[in-house]
């Protein structure tokens, strides 16, 4: 299935309705892959943001979604899930035409992983202690988890589908209302995915999409009426929006970029481990926050496990989305192609040998970059401590395993990072001294159960199962009489 005619909507879902904007403005969506357009929306202004978190904030007053018993909002969230994979098809394709991953690829990396996580959202609500009885040193406390409240959601273009399911998942768990800013580059799946989850049960006033850019953005951080900011998207941009939370003292939790380390021991098996070791490196095209982008080997071994991730990367034919040959689509747009080729030719310039380049296929738009191999490179050049955002690979050698750790802890950032090896003990001994968020051995993977976030310029808080479900409540405690015992 492809999108084959523009899709135009001329109104704002805004409380689980369509409604006419304030604004006059529209965003048009342009196919990476051919630059065709894909569709329009109509962009929120500050009048209508205002609308949108009024509808939330009256839905949350009202009690209609935070007063549903927990099971039943788990339950809203599983439809949900079913919903979004029912329409698998249509989705995964709309999303590739939004942002030029293929479909295929946007099937695995977003919807199953988004839908997954609804899963695990809904599991953790289920299994999560809403009300917990306490003994402490004046007697009986009775602890009370509640909703945080109006929640803004901010998020970027790279899975769409995936960040919109881990911002509504949580939020709407928790018993939130919802105000969603897709990014500009992708807000048309994010219409229609809202809509599915109305239809999944979610009350009226509970979930509103405000398409837009940066302007819109900040109404939403800026509103009185909201309680949460979760922002998913660059280090810069988490950084203002952080301190503008700090103002009014807005809770505020960012997932940002990152420049993971994938450390190859000696020990590693790998013809085994290149195919794996080379898709988190460049998977999504290299726009992943947690791509494994500095790969760390051995000196020792060197030449042969270059040869090996050399060999699997070359086989990443670019080529338009939707020709199932493709393993790899086009970059979001021109700005992202030319912040991309730029990176690989300073790489060049500080010294790095770029020992593959595959050439980008002369077809469509000019956003494509093949995949990209470097060696020669030292930890303080740009292409290894900069995010590049796109499918380029640093080599880096090591001589013990003790220099592998400190180069993958002399970065920025902590967001995500992988250790190749046969002995799968020696590799956690090893994940445990990397002080990032999640690690993987000899894969990488985000587990929908399992708390998934940043250290230092990667983010602050955790998304996924019970640690994200947190992030969305306040914790009240009620103390007893004392002396009384509500057992008596
Ligand atoms: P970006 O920061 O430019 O934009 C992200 C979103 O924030 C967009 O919707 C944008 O309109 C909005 N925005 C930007 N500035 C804002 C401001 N001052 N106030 C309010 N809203 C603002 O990022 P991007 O280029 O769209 O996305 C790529 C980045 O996202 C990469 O750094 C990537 O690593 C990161 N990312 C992180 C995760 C994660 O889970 N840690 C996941 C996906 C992407």
């Amino acid at each position: 299935m492809s999108v084959t005619t523009p899709i135009e909507t001329d109104q704002l879902y805004i409380g689980g309705r369509w409604v006419q904007p304030h604004s006059t403005e529209r965003l048009e969506v342009h196919s990476p892959a051919t630059g065709e357009l894909v569709g329009s929306v109509p962009a929120a202004d500050a009048t209508d943001v205002n609308a949108a978190v009024g509808a939330a904030r009256a839905a949350f007053e009202s009690g209609v979604w935070r007063n549903t018993p927990p099971t039943e909002r788990a339950a809203v969230i599983r439809r949900a899930a079913d919903l979004i994979n029912e329409r698998s098809a249509e989705i995964c394709a709309l999303v590739s035409a939004e942002m030029g991953a293929t479909p295929g690829d946007v099937a695995t990396l977003q919807q199953l992983a988004g839908t997954g996580c609804l899963a695990a959202y809904a599991d953790a609500t289920d299994a999560y202690p809403w009300e917990e009885k306490r003994t402490g040193l004046f007697g009986e406390t009775l602890v009370v988890r509640e909703p945080v409240g109006v929640v803004g959601a901010i998020i970027a273009w790279n899975v769409p589908l995936f960040l919109l399911c881990n911002k509504f998942g949580p939020a709407l768990s928790a018993g939130c209302s919802v105000v969603l800013k897709p990014a500009p580059e992708t807000p048309i799946n994010a219409n229609l995915l809202a809509e599915l989850f109305t239809e999944a049960g979610v009350p009226e006033g509970v979930i509103s999409v405000v398409p837009g850019g940066v302007e819109t953005g900040q109404a939403l951080v800026e509103h009185p009426e909201v309680d949460k900011i979760t922002f998913t998207g660059s280090t810069a941009a988490g950084r203002i929006i952080a301190a503008r939370c700090g103002e009014t003292l807005k809770r505020c939790s960012l997932e940002l970029g990152g420049k993971s380390a994938a450390i190859v021991l000696d020990d590693v098996d790998i013809a085994a481990a290149a195919p794996m070791l080379v898709f988190s490196g460049i998977l999504n095209s290299g726009q992943a926050c947690v791509a494994q982008t500095r790969v760390l080997v051995p000196r020792s071994r060197h030449d042969e496990i270059v040869q090996a991730m050399v060999d699997v990367a070359a086989t990443f034919t670019p080529g338009m989305p939707a020709d199932p040959e493709t393993k790899i689509g086009p970059l979001i747009n021109d700005k992202q192609h030319a912040k991309v080729t730029g990176y690989i030719e300073r790489g060049k310039a500080d010294g790095a040998t770029a020992v593959l380049e595959v050439q980008a296929p002369e077809i469509g738009t000019e956003n494509w970059v093949g995949p990209t191999i470097f060696t020669g490179v030292t930890n303080d050049m740009a292409i290894a401590r900069e995010e590049i955002f796109g499918p380029v690979i640093s080599v880096i050698a090591y001589d013990d395993v003790d220099e592998a750790v400190a180069i993958a802890n002399d970065s920025d950032y902590g967001l995500a990072g992988s250790v190749w090896t046969s002995d799968v003990p020696r590799g956690v001994e090893l994940a445990k001294q990397v002080r990032t968020g999640t690690m993987g051995i000899n894969w990488y993977a985000i587990d929908p159960s399992s708390p998934f976030g940043g250290y230092k310029g990667s983010g602050i808080g955790r998304e996924n199962g019970r640690e994200g479900l947190e992030s969305y409540l306040e914790h009240k405690s009620i103390l007893m009489p004392m002396g009384y015992s509500s057992d008596s």
